[in-house]
C-alpha cells in the first residue's frame, strides 16, 4: 500500500475542513510555502476570542484581560512544547512576531549585538531567503558603526546534494566563530538540511538560529533532539491568521532574548488562532503531514521528469522503491525549457491552479530565476497533482 493509498481517509477528512478549499474544488491551492489555508477550528478558535474574551494583555483587573493575559501566556508554553521543549520557560523564551521576516530581524537586531565582540565571524545562508540574509548583514552594518567589526561568511551550499557542505563550514569555522544562521528546510529547492551535521561542522559551543519557516506545520520539528538556540517559524504557514509568527529561543549560549522593548499591544486574535492551530496540528500530527506531503511532491516529481520539456531544480524526489534521494520536502521548483514562469503561471492560474511563478525572495537570486515554485499541504491531493501534471504535459 503506498503512502497516499494509507492515509487516503485521513486526509480527506482533515481537507474538508478547510472552507476555502472544501467550497472550490475546481481550485487547487499550490502556494503554501507563502501562507497555509486555515481550517474551521482555527477560524472558529478567532470568532470564540473575539466575541467572548477581547481585550488587551497584561493590563487589566477585569476578567476579559485577565482572560486575554492567560491566552498569550499559555500560547508562549503551547509554542514552546510544540516544537518539544522539554521545559518551557525554565531559562527558554518564546517571542511573538507577524512572522518569520520580523522573528530573524528580531534575534538580529536585539540579541546578536549583545552577544558579538570584536573581531567576530559570523555564518549565514545567502542562497536562502532573503529574510535570513538581510538581517545579518544589517547587524554587522548596525555594529560596524559603533566600531566593532564583524566578518559575515557564507553557509556554504552543495548544490549536488541540495543541503549545506558541511565538510566547507567545517574549514569556515574558527574560534571567533560566534553565530551560524540557518535554514530547515529550503523555501525554493525544498532539501530538509541537516541540522545535527550542521552542529557537528560548527561544535558544542556556537549558537545556532534556525529558520523553520517551512518546516513547522509541516514536519515534525523537535528542539530536544535538534540543539539549536533559536527556531523562527510563520504561523500563517502553519494553519494560523496572518500576521503571525514567534521566535523560541533556548537561551543557553549567549546572553537572553530579551527583545522588542517596549512592543504594545500584542496580536492577540493573531496568538489565539495560533493556539488553536497549533492544537490542529498536533491533532493531525506532523509525522503523518510530512508523510502526505512528501509523497505528493514526489509524485509531482516524478511526473515533471517523465517529460523532456521540464527541468526539476534542487534535489530529486521520487517515488521508485530504489531511490536514494528522501530529505526533499512539498516543495518542487522547476522549469519549462521553453516557456517563462510567467506565461507558465498564467496558464496555470486559467486553470485554477495557484502556483508561486518567477521571483522567490531567495538571498541571492540565481539559478531559480524564472521557475514555478508548487508548494503543498496537508489539504492538498493526489488528483491536484495530476490535474497539474495533465495541463502542463500538454503545453
Ligand atoms: N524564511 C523562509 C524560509 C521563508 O520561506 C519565508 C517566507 N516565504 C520567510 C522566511 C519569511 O516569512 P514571513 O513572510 O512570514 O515573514
Amino acid at each position: 500500500m503506498t503512502v497516499l493509498e494509507e492515509l487516503d481517509g485521513w486526509q480527506r477528512e482533515l481537507r474538508a475542513q478547510f472552507p476555502i478549499i472544501a467550497d472550490r474544488p475546481e481550485l487547487a491551492y499550490l502556494d503554501s510555502a507563502a501562507t497555509s489555508q486555515k481550517p474551521q477550528a482555527v477560524l472558529d478558535a478567532v470568532q470564540r476570542y473575539l466575541t467572548t474574551t477581547n481585550a488587551n494583555a497584561g493590563r487589566g483587573t477585569y476578567t476579559w484581560a485577565n482572560a486575554t493575559t492567560a491566552l498569550v501566556e499559555r500560547t508562549r508554553t503551547r509554542v514552546a512544547r510544540f516544537l518539544g521543549d522539554p521545559a518551557p520557560q525554565q531559562r527558554s523564551g518564546v517571542h511573538f512576531v507577524s512572522g518569520a521576516t520580523e522573528g530573524l530581524r528580531a534575534v538580529a537586531r536585539d540579541w546578536l549585538p549583545r552577544h558579538l565582540r570584536d573581531g567576530d565571524e559570523i555564518i549565514a545562508p545567502f542562497a536562502d531567503h532573503q529574510a535570513n540574509a538581510l538581517p545579518w548583514l544589517e547587524s554587522q552594518q548596525l555594529l560596524a558603526e559603533r566600531g566593532v567589526r564583524v566578518t559575515v561568511r557564507e553557509l556554504p551550499y552543495d548544490p549536488a546534494s541540495h543541503d549545506y557542505d558541511h565538510t566547507a563550514l567545517a574549514r569556515l569555522v574558527t574560534e571567533r566563530t560566534a553565530f551560524v544562521a540557518a535554514t530547515h528546510v529550503h523555501h525554493v529547492y525544498g532539501g530538509d538540511m541537516n541540522v545535527h551535521r550542521i552542529r557537528a561542522a560548527v561544535g558544542p559551543a556556537v549558537p545556532i538560529c534556525l529558520d523553520a519557516a517551512q518546516s513547522v506545520g509541516h514536519l515534525p520539528v523537535d528542539v530536544g533532539t535538534l540543539d539549536v538556540d533559536f527556531v523562527v517559524f510563520s504561523g500563517h504557514k502553519a494553519m494560523a491568521l496572518p500576521g503571525t509568527g514567534a521566535v523560541w529561543a533556548r537561551n543557553l549560549r549567549g546572553p537572553e532574548f530579551r527583545p522588542g522593548g517596549w512592543s504594545g499591544t500584542p496580536n492577540t486574535s493573531g496568538i489565539a488562532s495560533l493556539e488553536a492551530a497549533l492544537d490542529w496540528l498536533d491533532t493531525a500530527g506532523p509525522d503523518r503531514i510530512q508523510r502526505w506531503i512528501v509523497a505528493l511532491a514526489a509524485r509531482l516529481t516524478d511526473g515533471l521528469r517523465a517529460s523532456p520539456a521540464y527541468e526539476v531544480l534542487g534535489c530529486q524526489l521520487s517515488l521508485a522503491a530504489d531511490s536514494a534521494v528522501q530529505h526533499r520536502e512539498g516543495i518542487v521548483t522547476f522549469r519549462h525549457r521553453r516557456i517563462g514562469s510567467n506565461d507558465l503561471g498564467f496558464v496555470l492560474s486559467s486553470h485554477g491552479l495557484m502556483v508561486r511563478a518567477d521571483e522567490h525572495c531567495q538571498g541571492r537570486a540565481g539559478e531559480t530565476e524564472s521557475s514555478v515554485r508548487v508548494s503543498l499541504h496537508v489539504y492538498n491531493t493526489p488528483e491536484e497533482i495530476d490535474r497539474l501534471l495533465a495541463v502542463l504535459a500538454a503545453l
